[in-house]
């Protein structure tokens, strides 16, 4: 296929050029002004209409898409703790193989449809655990979004419940490691869930399979203090002593650690992800961002995947706290899981150059001022949205054409989900 007079534009390294793109094979082979169509090759002229990467999303849960409008508890919150007790630990017991699916589905269309390419995910569905990744997958491949995806361990329902996550997450691995599309990881929910022996086991299963391990890290002071009044250590002492500081982990939230604890986890390769809508939803403070460096991402920790949106609301939640980044900092948790994905699929994820995987999207965006590489970031955090995307490739697929969503048909997969979020709710209701 042959991508004609585009405007392609990319945020980090910033660039702007107006070229033409050649993609065979899922791959961008060709970047350059006038190139011809070879014999046969399907031609798309752009008019110059803007050319970006796909956006990456590098901490989500599938899981909580059907959760939108859903009836509050009781008694509401009071802390963190209550969040997970009340809210998402009924709902996800509530989970079976038809909700798990619709959640993975709705969550994918509406990710392609607002230009998010790439879903890192942590799923839990305690009563449906072995197979539930291959659920996710399906919806997944149904879409044609890229995705990495994991079973968070956990020791709250148990030892045998936390084997089975641990095999989920095993079989998982081993079976897509050839896989073009969707990768598997080792996932582990949060320090203060998980014992020295399930940490010591997921990391053990991290070494087998050579992947990191997700798992979210000081998302709330409680798991801070858990380490120390436990086991008498700090948390990031604990993840390393256990092995899962590594190369590939994904911490999600990083919020209360100490000063040094982030240049330890950089220089333990692993990578830090951002998800300020949901760190300001849920009370539990502010992740000091800037200590992230190029190790950085930006997730929706289960809020719909409109990245636009959520570099909106990770700027001006800086703002507001008189954090002042530099243009570096914002560009490197915007791409970041792009930089994790390129890693885990061993492929060129999140550019426009010859060689990169064909995962980009196509903006309908008139700039009222001049746009230059010195400016494209504020025209992306102020100007441009995700109802301006178009059109939108995985792979060298289309799987969002001129707003259409190609893999399912959207309609009818918006009146399933809601049948199925129905259903979920209702069982939820005798879910302690
Ligand atoms: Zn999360």
């Amino acid at each position: 296929m042959l991508l004609k007079n585009s405007n392609s534009l990319t945020l980090s390294p910033p660039s702007i050029e107006s070229t033409d793109l050649r993609i065979r094979n899922g791959v961008i082979t060709e970047r350059g002004k006038n190139l011809f169509p070879d014999e046969g090759e399907e031609v798309r002229d752009l008019h110059g209409k803007y050319v970006m990467p796909g956006l990456p999303c590098a901490h989500t849960h599938m899981y909580s898409s059907l959760a939108r409008g859903m009836p509050p508890p009781d008694e509401p919150p009071k802390n963190f703790p209550e969040v997970l007790k009340k809210v998402w630990w009924r709902l996800d017991r509530a989970l079976d193989e038809e909700s798990i699916y619709y959640s993975a589905l709705i969550g994918a269309v509406e990710a392609v449809r607002w230009g998010t390419t790439l879903l890192i995910d942590h799923h839990a569905s305690p009563t449906h655990i072995s197979g539930s990744l291959d659920v996710i997958k399906r919806a997944y491949e149904d879409v044609g979004i890229r995705g990495v995806l994991c079973y968070e361990v956990t020791d709250r329902g148990g030892m045998e419940k936390r084997d089975q996550g641990l095999e989920e997450n095993e079989r998982f691995i081993k079976a897509n490691e050839e896989n073009q599309l969707i990768r598997g990881i080792v996932g582990a929910h949060a320090s203060f869930t998980l014992g020295d022996d399930s940490l010591q086991k997921c990391a053990a299963l991290a070494d087998v399979c050579n992947t990191g391990v997700h798992i979210h890290v000081a998302e709330d002071a409680c798991d801070v203090r858990d380490a120390k009044e436990k086991y008498n250590t700090d948390l990031i002492s604990r993840l390393d002593k256990h092995g899962i500081m590594r190369g590939g982990s994904i911490f999600a939230h990083c919020i209360h650690l100490a000063h040094d604890d982030y240049s330890r986890i950089r220089k333990a390769g692993g990578w830090m992800v951002h998800n300020p809508r949901s760190n300001m939803n849920n009370n539990v403070g502010y992740a000091p961002v800037l200590l992230f460096g190029d190790r950085a991402a930006l997730g929706t920790d289960g809020f719909p995947a409109d990245m636009f949106e959520d570099a909106k609301v990770m700027f001006f939640k800086m703002r507001d706290a008189g954090v002042r980044p530099d243009p570096l900092t914002l560009e490197n948790l915007i791409t970041g899981g792009a930089q994790i994905a390129s890693k885990i699929f061993n492929k060129k994820i999140g550019s426009l150059e010859t060689d990169s995987v064909a995962d980009l999207i196509i903006l309908d965006y008139e700039p009222p001022t001049p746009l230059t590489e010195d400016n494209l970031l504020f025209h992306y955090l102020f100007g441009m949205r995700s109802s301006m995307v178009e059109s939108v490739m995985v792979e060298g697929k289309w799987v969002v054409e001129d707003r259409k969503v190609q893999g399912v048909d959207a309609a009818s997969v918006y009146k399933e989900a809601s049948t199925a979020a129905k259903k979920l709710w209702n069982r939820m209701q005798s879910i302690e």
